[in-house]
């Protein structure tokens, strides 16, 4: 296996382009499928160097480098905004310390782990991903981006640049999760957004094969017998949809709370 470090974004997708090539980001879900040779790559493409990091708030948006880690999300002042505090709320309960520091909101997406935290998190605030080819550059909603488990619209050749988070003013936003005890992923995880208008997004992370949106407005409850949940030995079917209950009611009135400023 051969490995680059590129400096430049043209390098590294030039490196992308060989055949079963990969990014590296963090490394916190490649090495480890790499270590059970569930991914082979030929060529590993470093993109540790590239300036793809950074909190970028401007007046209507906010935009994450695909390389900000969990550690600057769960530190960045710009989102202690009740608009935005689910994306720290969200990083700062995903893995431990040296996961923290060591993995990346892009990284993250890529892998789409359908017990993953951050998909649910993108999803309820109407997050756009913007990937990058040597062609060119697109941007994808959040819920195009995610196609089923460990499966999304990247292409192979293609890199998430950044994740751009519409600004609603005056909104609340909230993420809860029941973890797993010993990997800390999502047994069930709830994203909600409460907006000054009345309007409200729930997304749901860890019950089916990726991160999902409830049908706008509706009581998550109610809607929960229309989606598809998994069951498995730590969490069976019945027991998954209670807690996607549960979370999804925390969530909103967490958001709720914040929008209103009553809250933490
Ligand atoms: C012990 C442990 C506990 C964890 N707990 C949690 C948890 O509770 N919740 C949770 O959500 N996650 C958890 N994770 C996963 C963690 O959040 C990872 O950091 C994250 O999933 C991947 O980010 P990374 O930067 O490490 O990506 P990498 O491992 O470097 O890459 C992952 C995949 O994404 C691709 N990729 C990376 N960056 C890009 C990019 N910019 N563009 C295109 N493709 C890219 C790579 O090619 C690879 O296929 C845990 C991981 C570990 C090891």
């Amino acid at each position: 296996m051969e490995h680059v470090r590129p400096s430049t974004l043209d390098e590294a997708l030039e490196g992308l382009a060989a055949p079963d090539a990969k990014a590296l980001a963090g490394g916190q879900s490649l090495l480890p499928v790499m270590k059970l040779r569930i991914v082979r790559p030929s060529v590993l493409v470093d993109i540790g160097r590239l300036e793809l990091g950074g909190v970028h708030m401007s007046e209507n948006e906010l935009r994450l480098g695909a390389l900000t880690t969990w550690n600057e999300l769960e530190s960045a002042q710009e989102l202690e905004r009740p608009a935005l505090a689910a994306l720290a709320e969200c990083a700062s309960g995903i893995g431990d310390l040296q996961v923290r520091n060591r993995g990346t909101l892009g990284g993250s997406l890529a892998h789409a782990d359908p017990a993953s935290d951050m998909p649910a998190v993108v999803l309820a605030l109407g997050a756009q991903i913007v990937l990058r080819a040597a062609s060119g550059e697109r941007t994808v909603s959040a819920e195009e981006f995610f196609l089923g488990p460990f499966t999304t619209a990247l292409g192979p050749a293609e890199l998430i640049t950044e994740v751009v988070f519409p600004l609603v003013e005056g909104s609340g936003s909230a993420y809860v999760k029941v973890e797993h005890p010993a990997s800390g992923f999502a047994l069930a995880g709830a994203a909600a957004v409460v907006r000054p208008d009345g309007g409200q997004s729930v997304a749901l992370t860890g019950m089916g094969g990726q991160a999902f949106l409830l049908a706008s407005d509706a009581n998550p409850v109610d809607a929960l017998p229309d989606a598809e949940i998994y069951g498995d030995r730590f969490a069976p079917v019945e027991y998954r949809r209670h807690l996607a209950g549960v979370v999804a009611r925390r969530a909103l009135d967490r958001a709720r709370e914040r929008m209103e400023g009553t809250g933490e």
